[in-house]
């Protein structure tokens, strides 16, 4: 799908992590998703949240983003994607969240974006509205990545799309979490790998009752919250 002027412009020059080609591939991958509920987990500065929020908006979808604002392990002083210019200089911490609101000012991108500030882990134990896409874009390490595909996976319905950033196979090109999160999504049989561009890997959650052997209405209600 491509993306109008302005928003390329504006997304080219918004900073994060997203090159060109893949942002080209997850726009693609949304395209392709039922109009929904979307989630993205790791805005940063709003810079793939232009590409996926155009689409949603495109698509009659909602997209919500959510993010803490205070940045990952890498992007601390010190490590190799720290950036001073987005320390809030009162509190010394990153804040990137009055970057993104420029962003989206700027993307006109309001009425198809929600933003949501706050860890996964807080929104993990109340969010519970099903999703036909699912970004998932945040905190790297074992732990955050893990615990992000486990809460927010779930909520996928069949057929939803589920788009997982900086998976890189070979350790030298990369952190393993993601990738070890897509093995996982693919050994519990719950989605089927679509797409492979870069760093991005496309998978789709197939139908639950077609995997399963129908045993009674009740059967996998604690497990899949909307079958
Ligand atoms: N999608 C962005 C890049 C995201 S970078 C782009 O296109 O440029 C990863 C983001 O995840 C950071 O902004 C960081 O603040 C956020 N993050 C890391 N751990 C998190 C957590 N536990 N809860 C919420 N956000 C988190
Ligand atoms: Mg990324």
């Amino acid at each position: 799908m491509t993306l109008d002027p302005a928003l390329a412009s504006l997304a080219a020059r918004t900073k994060g992590f997203m090159p060109d080609d893949e942002a080209a591939a997850l726009r693609g991958a949304a395209a392709a998703a039922a109009p929904g509920l979307w989630l993205e987990i790791g805005t940063y500065c709003g810079k793939s949240t232009v590409h996926l929020g155009a689409v949603a908006a495109e698509r009659g979808s909602h997209l919500v983003t959510l993010d803490h604002h205070h940045g990952s392990e890498e992007n601390q002083p010190g490590w190799t994607w720290h950036d001073q210019s987005l320390v809030d200089p009162r509190t010394g911490r990153l804040d990137t969240l009055p970057s993104l609101r420029r962003t989206l000012d700027d993307a006109r991108l309001e009425s198809a974006v929600s933003v949501l500030v706050a860890t996964t882990q807080q929104v993990a134990p109340w969010w519970t509205s099903p999703l036909t896409l699912l970004f998932l874009d945040g905190g790297h390490t074992e732990e955050t990545a893990q615990h992000d595909y486990a809460a927010f996976a779930r909520h996928l319905l069949p057929d939803g799309v589920l788009a997982v950033h900086d998976v890189f196979p070979d350790p030298r090109d990369g952190g393993q979490p993601p990738w070890h999160v897509v093995q996982r999504a693919l050994a519990e049989g719950t989605f089927t790998q679509v797409g492979v561009y870069g760093s991005l890997r496309v998978l789709r959650r197939t139908r639950v009752a077609c995997a399963e052997p129908m045993t009674g209405l009740s059967g996998t209600a604690g497990q899949d919250p909307h079958p």
